[in-house]
């Protein structure tokens, strides 16, 4: 892969960043994955809003401008010839000696590459996902997109170890949110109930998307937090996240949700959202 690093295109293995970076001794960085389809980049706009957000969040400034930074995504795209896959994107707050207390003018670290891998044929949509609960341990901001990532994931080993495919996590009785997705369910009624913003989730861009299209599928929504005992109670559950789209989850902790299935208005809306941003997609 050709990947980039500060300014410069370069061979995977010649991309060096320093062991004084603070993203590897503070996990002082801020991240984005944006998905790719036919060599076009989905949701991009809303990846780029969250990015200046969280960088602004934590006063890292931005590394370059938006119109460089769009041009960055498409040439990574064609440099590694990706037609379906992600690009990652990570900017640091930069090097210098380790310290709680940081340089106000430190240059940021700025990497970007991809992973190609299918992500419209993924063979998980016709199982769907199975998750369990567990407390949620991570930090309280998690609106800003950090590599803080440790305890989702050690989280979401934890759950492969049970034998599930993922994890939710629970906070004062209601979820949050899945371990790098959004967690949604369809009540009985017809209702996507979906956790309403706060600094207690990610503020998911695919999680956004679908809410703007749930009409389409003949959805009503509503935001407002909910427990496991009523999505276990739901007709439907589904995650949402740039590279899953929307992905049915079929039971908690053992326990089927509806028919244990993916449900029906679950796989409407993931081909209404796939459709739509094929149709706005940047390329
Ligand atoms: N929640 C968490 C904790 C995540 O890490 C992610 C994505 O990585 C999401 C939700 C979904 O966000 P998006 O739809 O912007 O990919």
């Amino acid at each position: 892969r050709i990947v980039y690093l500060n300014g410069q295109w370069l061979p995977e293995d010649e991309a060096k960043v320093s062991i004084f970076d603070r993203g590897y001794t503070f996990a002082d960085a801020i991240y984005e994955v944006t998905a790719v389809i036919g060599g076009k980049l989905l949701d991009y706009p809303g990846h780029v809003t969250r990015l200046k957000r969280s960088l602004e969040a934590i006063g890292i400034p931005m590394p370059v401008g938006e119109n460089e930074l769009l041009d960055l995504h498409h040439e990574i795209v064609a440099k590694n010839g990706v037609d379906e896959g992600l690009i990652y994107l990570q900017v640091s707050r930069g090097a210098e000696d380790r310290n709680f207390l940081y340089s106000e003018d430190l240059k940021p670290t700025f990497s970007m590459f991809t992973q190609a891998f299918p992500v419209l044929a993924n063979p998980k949509v016709e199982s769907g996902i199975t998750v369990v609960s567990m407390p949620d341990g991570r930090w309280v901001n998690r609106q800003i997109k950090t590599v803080q990532l440790l305890y989702s994931s050690l989280a979401k080993m934890e759950a492969k170890k049970q034998g599930a495919d993922d994890v939710i996590f629970v906070e004062d009785g209601f979820i949050t949110e899945a371990s790098s997705a959004n967690f949604h369910i369809i009540t009985r009624a017809g209702v996507l109930v979906t956790r309403h913003l706060s600094n207690a989730l990610l503020h998911g861009i695919t999680r956004g998307s679908v809410l703007g299209l749930a009409g389409k599928a003949d959805l009503q929504f509503e935001e407002r937090a909910f427990s496991v005992e009523e999505a276990l109670d739901a007709a439907e559950a589904f995650v949402t996240s740039a590279t899953n789209f929307v992905m049915p989850v079929v039971s908690i902790d053992g326990k089927a949700i509806g028919s244990g299935r993916p449900g029906a208005s679950t796989l409407k809306l993931r081909e209404i959202y796939i459709a739509d941003k094929l149709a706005h997609a940047i390329g």
